[in-house]
């Protein structure tokens, strides 16, 4: 297959990374097409760990070309000092491997700030829990069409009525907030200042996708978050602002839905989320605790406790559905070592009702309770195993069920944090 789009099937950690970077080696060209700097992913290359927020995570392998899709919004003084940051660590960034859309929206101070004084302005039970970053706000302006992209910082006129227009809308806002008015000339010195190294990498990317594709290159979508986050599917209004769901590879970069070729969905063999929100398999016990130690739970961003829970296919079936997946990659199987008993949600009870689906409706959801399913667990030590031979019986057994219950197959199996550590079944690039 030419082309694979990963997406997250969950809240998002669900080891998204580890897979991007197995499957960036078998592609030419990386591309990010939702979301900002709130994805934290973490790579493992020869013992030495990388933590990317904004650049696709193809930048850390040679010879291939990274892209940042429109669907991204970019904070420029992020993306440059992450830039230094991985230089430091021995990766060579240039405009060769890294090419930026020009009509990718920017997170402007102004985002983050909106962003925090809204959150902190929130009563408990509104607050959305997010990253505080301005990802929100920055796709606020790019619907209300009052964005400053990168294709801007070229022309200073057309800089300048971009930041005005942006002000008019932020001013009040502000106002009302109690922030203190934008400084006009300070935000414009500072985007004058990052313009030059921003532009460095700008480029068509539709354009130079296109011809990848014609040319018969391999392009790997690099998704962020989790199915759950979606904007339009996710568990509104505890979600992300942009779509992350298989389609927006296509929208997020400038491509046609029949250039994708295979759609891969991260799944966590046991369920986490951060912050707030629905989450019907949620453990406040012991279990919980559990997933939450082993699994090392804790957001790479913001460094909270994450969420835990059983394995919940309802979901599952659901995000497998929605993103059309053609396989999946089933991580962190490891974690669910030395459990007796593992359970699996496999419907939910509405009011004494089986339900095969997560309803809509915001009361229907907090009302869901889980329908479990028990299997044995497993005593043996699954880590590192590299072969369906390594595994106990009792854990394949556990894969097969979660495969029937999702109604799609594994394609690939993650047993550690190390990308060697892992069982192919199927190579989604395989033709
Ligand atoms: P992402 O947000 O989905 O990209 O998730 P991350 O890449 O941040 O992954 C979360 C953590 O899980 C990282 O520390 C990974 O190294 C780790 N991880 C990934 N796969 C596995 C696995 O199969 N087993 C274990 N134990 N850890 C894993």
């Amino acid at each position: 297959m030419a082309n694979v789009v990963v997406v997250g099937a969950q809240w998002g950690d669900e080891g998204k990374g580890k897979i991007v970077d197995w499957l960036s080696e078998r592609a030419d060209v990386i591309a990010r097409f939702q979301g900002g700097h709130n994805a934290g992913h973490t790579l493992v290359i020869d013992g030495k760990v990388y933590k990317l927020n904004a650049l696709p995570s193809g930048v850390v392998r040679g010879g291939k070309l990274s892209v940042i899709g429109n669907g991204v919004v970019l904070d420029p003084w992020h993306l440059l000092g992450e830039i230094e940051t991985i230089r430091a660590q021995g990766v060579e960034i240039s405009p060769d491997v890294l090419m930026i859309a020009e009509n990718t929206p920017l997170i402007l101070p102004i985002h983050g700030e909106l962003d925090r004084a809204r959150e902190e302005a929130a009563s408990k039970g509104t607050k959305i829990g997010t990253t505080g970053r301005g990802i929100g706000p920055a796709y606020e302006d790019k619907v209300g069409r009052r964005s400053v992209r990168v294709a801007d910082l070229a022309d200073e006129a057309t800089l300048e009525a971009r930041v005005d227009r942006a002000l008019q809308h932020h001013d009040p806002l502000r106002r009302g907030l109690g922030i203190e008015p934008i400084d006009r000339d300070e935000l414009l010195a500072k985007l004058r200042a990052i313009a030059p190294g921003i532009l460095a990498y700008a480029a068509p990317v539709w354009k130079v996708l296109n011809e990848k594709r014609k040319a018969g290159k391999r392009i790997l979508f690099e998704g962020a978050q989790g199915a759950l986050l979606d904007i339009d599917f996710g568990t509104y209004p505890f979600v992300t602002s942009s779509n992350v769901i298989a389609g927006q590879a296509a929208t997020g970069v400038g491509i046609g839905p029949g250039s994708i070729d295979y759609v891969l969905g991260i799944v966590k063999a046991y369920t986490t989320r951060v912050g707030e929100g629905p989450f019907p398999a949620e453990l406040e016990d012991e279990d919980g605790q559990r997933l939450g130690e082993r699994g090392h739970e804790f957001g790479t961003v913001t460094g909270r406790k994450r969420r835990c829970g059983w394995f919940d296919a309802v979901l599952v079936r659901q995000t497998c559905a929605t993103s059309g997946m053609n396989g999946i990659a089933f991580t962190k199987l490891d974690v669910l070592d030395g459990f007796e008993t593992l359970k699996i949600c496999v419907a939910y009870d509405l009011d004494g009702e089986r339900l095969e689906y997560l309803p809509t409706a915001a009361d229907s959801q907090a009302r869901c309770t889980p329908i479990y399913e028990e299997m044995p667990g497993w005593s043996q030590s699954t880590e590192g195993a590299r072969s369906w031979a390594d595994l106990p019986a009792e854990a394949i057994k556990y894969v097969r069920r979660v495969e029937e219950l999702i109604d799609c197959p594994v394609a690939l199996l993650s047993t550690s944090p190390e990308r060697e550590d892992t069982i192919l079944v199927t190579d989604p690039f395989a033709d």
